[in-house]
């Protein structure tokens, strides 16, 4: 360590760190655009311009290195002056459309240009930005017009995703954000996860919207409404309403979407306990009698789009269980249907979804049976925020209330299945009851837990030890799957989520990125966990009732019709 000087105080800096690093330990705010913590400084954007003694330029805090006995101003007029002028620059080159604009009141730029006391356009309007949107994806929607070119979404995508499917396009001032050839987002490689659309400071990224088809849905007297909703959203929805990342509000998240007028509230941790019920089964079933291993999940519908692309040679070791969303969806429009006597065609099923991807996976043409899809739309955590909002719902008047029967009921390894290692937890926790008849005498598989991109296990079950891995991020799944091209043989079952971190840092879940914040979610529900007493998936009643009433027996004939599938390779327009 050594000593710098900063606005006239001594603060303590790390060799080889750069200034911004430094004074943010400090406590000291400088304003930032391009930067992404963890990732190398692109200096895109010259927003965290300050000022150093004895040099003639300003620096980007986010790329240059402290040395010792630099004293630095982060506020002096000189650098408040050039990130004014900076923001001026952005604005002159974008729509005034604020009032219109998804991000109004959660927009990077607009607030930039409130702190810094933009109140005209100094730089006339260019027309750079005349850009048609593109809305060809399930998923986003790209409204150039809105882009200031920070790099973020380029960054997460290729240094995150590995997947690459966007990049700077053309030079100078025609440069734009777009896939390769400046083909729609469709027909690129986009997994659809939306990291970008989290990472995007403005409103240029956008998840596509299905507001409308619910709210016409609802108000259609021949519908009959249902929504389920997904194990991330009662811990992350809280924060869309202004409360501290972490909160569980299940209980009045379920009497706003009642008073929204759904016929019935579904739990998807119903059937996230169903999908273990499976993929246990299949996973035994594998180990048990020589099948593909390592077994892949199938639950997150950005990573199985990336197989498809980029590892079709793994497409066989891809569990066929649909994932929990589609599960549920398949059951309502079946067994939910016949036993209420209702025609799956009069069922509009919508699913409330941590994830943008989830919208392409509804879409996709084997998600359902006889031309009916199992699930008609999906919302993210932050449209459903909005639909709350506009019904004028006030959570103070709420009264907790529970999803209703028959898939209300869930264990707390459905639950789980909200954040990194939670499928893996729950899959354990009944493969181990399957193959020896007896509970792990520890439920919780300490191993498999945290935020960490990457976490391995060896786990006895009876006389088994099975070789299992956890994984988030695609970018981080993409090595573990060229170690098994390369000969790696020690994995028998791996987890995989398409977002670092899970569901609970899904590409539709509310902006904040803080690792601070996706902890706190994540601890929600290992709290929910701890403190109730069903937490294995095979012990719930409900699930038990189905298979009884209907399913008759994992894998079974009826599973493999509505709850299983199938996948495709896919090329890559690259
Ligand atoms: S992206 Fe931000 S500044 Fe641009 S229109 Fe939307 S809210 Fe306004
Ligand atoms: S949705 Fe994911 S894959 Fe698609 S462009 Fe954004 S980051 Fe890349
Ligand atoms: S689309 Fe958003 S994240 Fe990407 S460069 Fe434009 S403003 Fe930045």
């Amino acid at each position: 360590m050594f000593e710098i000087e900063v606005n006239n105080k001594i603060i303590e800096a790390v060799p080889g760190e750069t200034i911004l690093s430094a004074v943010t330990r400090a406590g000291i705010k400088v304003p930032t655009l391009c930067y992404m913590k963890d990732l190398a400084p692109s200096g895109a954007c010259r927003i965290c311009v300050v000022e150093v003694d004895g040099m003639k330029t300003l620096v980007p805090s986010c790329s240059y290195p402290v040395q010792e006995g630099m004293k630095i101003h982060t506020n002096s007029k000189r650098a408040i002056r050039a990130r004014k002028t900076v923001i001026e620059l952005l604005l002159a080159n974008h729509p005034d459309d604020c009032l219109y604009c998804v991000r109004n009141g959660n927009c990077r730029l607009q607030g930039l240009a409130e702190e810094y006391g933009i109140r005209e356009r100094r730089f006339p309007s260019s027309k750079k930005k005349d850009h048609m949107l593109d809305a060809t994806s399930p998923s986003i929607i790209r409204d150039q017009a809105k882009c200031i070119l920070c790099g973020k979404c380029v960054r997460v995508c290729e240094e995150i995703q590995n997947v690459a499917a966007i990049d700077f396009v053309k030079r100078g001032s025609k440069t734009v954000i777009a896939p390769a050839f400046e083909q729609s987002l469709n027909v690129s490689s986009c997994i659809n996860c939306g990291q970008c659309v989290l990472a995007c400071p403005t409103g240029a990224l956008r998840e596509k919207s299905s507001l409308r088809e619910v709210d016409e849905a609802l108000h259609d007297k021949d519908k009959y409404v249902v929504i389920q909703h997904a194990p991330a959203v009662s811990v992350t929805l809280a924060e869309e309403f202004g409360l501290r990342p972490g909160v569980d509000i299940n209980g009045l998240m379920v009497a706003a979407l009642r008073q929204l007028g759904f016929k019935k509230i579904f739990d998807t941790s119903f059937s996230a306990d169903l999908t273990i019920m499976e993929e246990a089964s299949e996973l035994v079933h594998r180990v048990t009698t020589g099948g593909k291993l390592p077994m892949m999940t199938s639950c997150s519908p950005g990573w199985i789009k990336y197989v498809e692309q980029f590892y079709p040679d793994f497409i066989d070791n891809l569990s066929t269980c649909k994932s929990p969303q589609q599960m549920l969806g398949a059951i309502i429009k079946s067994y939910f249907a016949e036993k209420e006597g209702i025609d799956p065609e009069k069922i509009f099923s919508v699913s409330i979804m941590p994830c943008v991807a989830k919208k392409f996976e509804a879409a996709r043409p084997e998600m359902g049976r006889n031309n009916i899809f199992d699930i008609d739309a999906v919302l993210t955590t932050r449209e459903v925020a909005r639909l709350i909002k506009m019904a004028g719902i006030d959570f103070d008047s709420l009264t907790p209330e529970t999803a209703d029967l028959p898939f209300g009921t869930r264990s707390t390894a459905g639950k789980l299945f909200g954040g990194t290692g939670g499928v893996m937890e729950a899959a354990i926790r009944t493969a181990h009851y399957m193959i020896t008849g007896k509970e792990l005498k520890s439920l919780m598989v300490e191993d498999v837990r945290g935020l960490k991109g990457v976490k391995e296990a060896k786990v006895k079950i009876g006389d088994l030890e099975v070789g299992v891995a956890v994984v988030s991020g695609v970018g981080n799944a993409s090595k573990i799957l060229e170690e098994i091209k390369n000969g790696r043989k020690d994995l028998h079952f791996i987890e995989v989520m398409t977002c670092p971190g899970g569901c609970i840092a899904g590409g539709g879940q509310p902006l904040s990125t803080d690792q601070e914040s996706i902890k706190a979610r994540l601890h929600a529900l290992y709290n929910i966990d701890h403190s109730e007493t069903l937490r294995t998936s095979h012990k719930n009643k409900d699930v038990q009732k189905l298979y009884d009433e209907f399913l008759k027996e994992p894998l079974g004939h009826k599973s493999h019709e509505l709850l299983h599938t199938h996948y495709i390779k896919r090329e890559v327009l690259s």
